[in-house]
């Protein structure tokens, strides 16, 4: 099995286009989606829709973001300018997306035997997994070998063996991991529309199964065109600087 995964594509439509160009999509088996599909981005609409219309078959769980844009979160959570994108992405949402974004489920979703999806972690959908610590009491609940998590928009890994948990960000270029069978993952792609890691570029990756090998990719996109969407839409204009900076 062959599997292209992204998250955190929070309604930035010329990314996510520029992933889909950039990899074969129609080559793989599934495509596996961690949430956040709006949010932030002047492009709700055209973003659910493409992940909708995808030809491949699709396993995807819910973000925080998409929750919020929907009403089932208060977004009391939220700093003031992501507050202030779930209103107005709420208020711009068809009926139709905001019914498929109500319907997402729940993570994590085990996907097949070996491979399961979450947002943020297997044990809570919007915990943040940035420590050793956390990752290992998360891996304790994990229901499959591999795990791809998001939320923190930040591309990397966190390994279980029997000595303990490990962990590694991966850089701007394209990294090859070769899985330990033995050892139980939680891999991030980072985030296809708005990178967090100082790198602008969108961030996903694509996973084999059967050689048990992931790979991280980083593809260039017309930044200036979702930023000037953003602007032109009246939404933070920090939600668009923030774009060319990656962070
Ligand atoms: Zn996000």
């Amino acid at each position: 099995m062959r599997y292209l995964i992204l998250s955190d594509v929070h309604a930035n439509l010329e990314a996510l286009l520029a992933v889909l160009e950039a990899v074969d999509a129609d080559g793989f088996d599934a495509i596996l989606v961690l949430g956040d599909l709006v949010g932030y981005g002047a492009s709700p609409n055209e973003t659910v829709e493409v992940v909708r219309g995808l030809s491949r078959p699709l396993s995807i769980v819910r973000g925080n973001h998409d929750k919020a844009a929907v009403g089932i979160d208060d977004a009391t959570q939220f700093h003031r300018v992501a507050r202030f994108a779930s209103i107005w992405t709420g208020n711009r949402l068809t009926a139709d997306n905001r019914r498929y974004l109500e319907g997402l489920p729940r993570g994590p979703l085990q996907v097949d035997r070996r491979v399961s999806i979450c947002h943020g972690s297997p044990r809570d959908e919007d915990e943040y997994l940035l420590s050793n610590e956390v990752a290992d009491a998360a891996l304790a609940d994990a229901t499959s070998q591999v795990t791809f998590f998001g939320h923190s928009h930040l591309p990397g890994f966190f390994v279980r063996r029997d000595q303990g948990v490990e962990s590694a960000w991966v850089g701007p270029g394209p990294v090859d991991l070769d899985l330990d069978p033995e050892a139980s993952y939680l891999l991030n792609p980072g985030s296809v529309g708005q990178p967090r890691d100082g790198n602008s570029q969108a961030s996903f990756m694509t996973y084999d199964g059967d050689a048990g090998r992931a790979h991280w990719q980083r593809t260039p996109y017309a930044i200036a065109v979702a930023q000037q969407k953003i602007l032109d839409a009246g939404l933070p204009s920090v939600l668009a600087h923030r774009l060319s900076r990656g962070t």
